[in-house]
C-alpha cells in the first residue's frame, strides 16, 4: 500500500486487511479507533474490538514531518523502521519491559504493537505522588540488559558493527544533537522559555565553561557508539502501573553513549522532584515524596551498575577484553579494576548527559509536562532556576562526581533554602 497518513476510519480498514493482525484484531469484530498521539512526532491510534476489549492494539504511524513543528519541518518516515527494530531487539533482551510488536509496514511507515491499556505515562502519576515499588528493578534491568548485550562487552566486533549498521539513524540523531546540545544555548527561533527566567537563560548562553562542557557532551553523543541506546528515555517514554513497567517510543535508537539513557531517567526524576515545590504545597507531603524520588534516583543507578557488572562477569563473550586476555597472575584483579573504571566512565557520562538534558528542558524546543503544568509562572520559575543550577553543576562537575549519592547531594544543596 502506497504511503498515506491514516485516520480513525482508514486505520480500521487497514488493520482488517493485514494477515498478521487476524488473531489480534479479528476482521469480523466491531473495531473502533481513537487517535491519542499526544506525542510530538507521530500519529498514534488505539484500536479495540468493542465485542471483546481484550482484543486491542496500538498503531503508530510516522508523518513525513515533525508534528510539533508543523508540516514545515520535514522528517524522514524511516523512523518507524528504527522504532520497530529497536522494539524487537529490546523485546529479545528485556522481555516484558517493552510492548510486543504485532506488525510492521515499511511502505506505510507504521508499526502495530501491544496496547498498554492498564498503564499510565509516568509523568502524571509522579506529579500525583504515586509509588511504584517495582520501577527501580524494572528500569535497571531494562538499562543493564539493553546496554550490556548490545555493547562490545558481549558482542564480537563484527556482530556489533553489523547491528550498529542497522541503526545508523542520522535524522533523528540530528534532532537530539541540535535540540539537546546546541540550539537551546544560543539564539534559535524554536527555543521557548518562561520569561521569568530570562536572566538565567541569558547567563547560560554566555557561560564559557558550561558551553565548552556541553560541546564535550555533544561530542560524546555524536561519536561514542558504545551500545544500542533508546536515546529518548524520559518519563514520557515510560508507561507503568504498580506491577508492570514498559519502555515505549524508541524511534531515536542508535549506537551512542550508555550514559545518555541512564542520565535521562535520573534527570527526569529530579525534574519531577523540583516540580513538587509547586505541585505539592504541603511541606510534609512534599518532603516525603521528594525523599522517595531521590531514593529512586540512587537505587536506579546502583542497581543498574550492579546488574551490568554481574552480566559482564557472567557473559564476557565480547572481544573488547576477553577472559583469556586476563589470564595472568593478577589478571582477575586487573579485570575487576577495568570493570570498575568502565562503569565509572558510564557514570560520568550519566551525570553529564543528565545535566545537559535537564538544561535543555528549561530553554529549548520542548519542555516537560511536570513543569509546564505549573500555571503560576513565578512558582514555575522557582523550579526552573533550580533545574538550571543543578543541570549546570552536573555538566560542569561530572568528572569530580564519583557516586550517585554525590549527584543527589548536589540536588539537596541547591534546594536547601527553597522558598515558594
Ligand atoms: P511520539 O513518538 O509521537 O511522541 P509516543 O510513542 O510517545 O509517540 O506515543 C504517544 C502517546 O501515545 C503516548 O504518550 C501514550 O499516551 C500513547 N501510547 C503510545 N504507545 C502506546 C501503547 N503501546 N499503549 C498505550 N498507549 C500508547
Ligand atoms: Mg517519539
Amino acid at each position: 500500500m502506497a504511503y498515506q497518513p491514516l485516520d480513525v476510519n482508514t486505520s480500521i480498514d487497514y488493520v482488517q486487511n493485514r494477515p498478521a493482525l487476524k488473531s489480534i484484531l479479528p476482521p469480523q469484530g466491531k473495531l473502533v479507533a481513537e487517535e491519542v498521539g499526544d506525542g510530538n512526532l507521530n500519529l498514534v491510534f488505539i484500536i479495540e474490538n468493542q465485542l471483546n476489549p481484550e482484543q486491542s492494539a496500538v498503531l503508530k504511524q510516522a508523518l513525513p514531518y515533525l508534528r510539533v513543528a508543523g508540516d514545515s519541518w520535514p522528517l524522514t518516515r524511516e523512523r518507524m523502521r528504527f522504532e520497530t527494530q529497536a522494539l524487537l531487539k529490546q523485546n529479545e533482551l528485556a522481555p516484558g519491559l517493552v510492548p510486543k510488536v504485532y506488525d510492521y509496514d515499511e511502505e506505510m511507515s507504521l508499526v502495530v504493537m501491544e496496547y498498554l491499556g492498564k498503564h499510565e505515562i509516568m509523568r502524571k502519576p509522579l506529579v500525583a505522588r504515586k509509588h511504584f515499588p517495582l520501577f527501580t528493578d524494572h528500569i535497571s534491568t531494562f538499562l543493564a540488559n539493553t546496554l550490556f548485550f548490545t555493547s562490545d562487552l558481549y558482542l564480537t566486533g563484527v556482530e556489533k558493527k553489523e547491528l550498529q549498521a542497522k541503526f545508523i539513524n542520522p535524522h533523528l540523531c540530528k534532532i537530539q544533537e541540535d535540540f539537546v546540545f546546541t540550539n537551546p544555548y544560543m539564539d534559535s527561533p524554536e527555543n521557548k522559555w518562561n520569561p521569568e527566567i530570562d536572566a538565567e537563560v541569558q547567563a547560560v548562553r554566555k557561560n564559557a565553561e558550561l558551553k565548552i562542557a556541553l560541546a564535550e557532551m555533544k561530542k560524546s553523543y555524536m561519536t561514542n557508539g558504545q551500545a544500542l541506546i533508546h536515546s529518548d528515555l524520559h518519563t514520557g517514554s515510560i508507561m507503568l502501573n504498580e506491577h508492570d513497567t514498559r519502555v515505549i517510543d524508541p524511534e531515536f535508537a542508535f549506537y551512542g553513549p550508555m550514559g545518555f539513557d541512564v542520565g535521562a531517567v535520573l534527570e527526569n526524576l529530579v525534574l519531577n522532584y523540583l516540580s513538587h515545590y509547586a505541585h505539592t504545597p504541603d511541606f510534609e507531603q512534599r518532603t516525603h515524596y521528594q525523599a522517595y524520588l531521590l531514593d529512586i534516583v540512587c537505587n536506579v543507578w546502583n542497581e543498574f551498575a550492579r546488574k551490568f557488572e554481574t552480566l559482564w562477569k557472567e557473559n564476557n563473550r565480547g572481544e573488547l577484553a576477553p577472559n583469556k586476555y586476563w589470564d595472568f597472575p593478577d589478571g582477575q584483579t586487573a579485570f575487576a579494576k577495568y570493570r570498575e573504571r568502565y562503569i565509572q566512565s558510564v557514570f560520568h557520562d550519566t551525570v553529564g548527559h543528565g545535566g545537559a538534558k535537564m538544561l535543555r528542558r528549561m530553554m529549548g524546543i520542548v519542555s516537560i509536562w511536570d513543569i509546564t503544568s505549573i500555571e503560576d509562572l513565578k512558582k514555575r520559575a522557582v523550579c526552573e532556576r533550580l533545574a538550571i543550577q543543578i543541570g549546570s553543576r552536573w555538566v560542569l562537575e561530572r568528572r569530580q562526581i564519583n557516586s550517585v549519592e554525590q549527584m543527589v547531594e548536589i540536588v539537596r544543596e541547591e534546594t536547601k533554602d527553597v522558598e515558594i
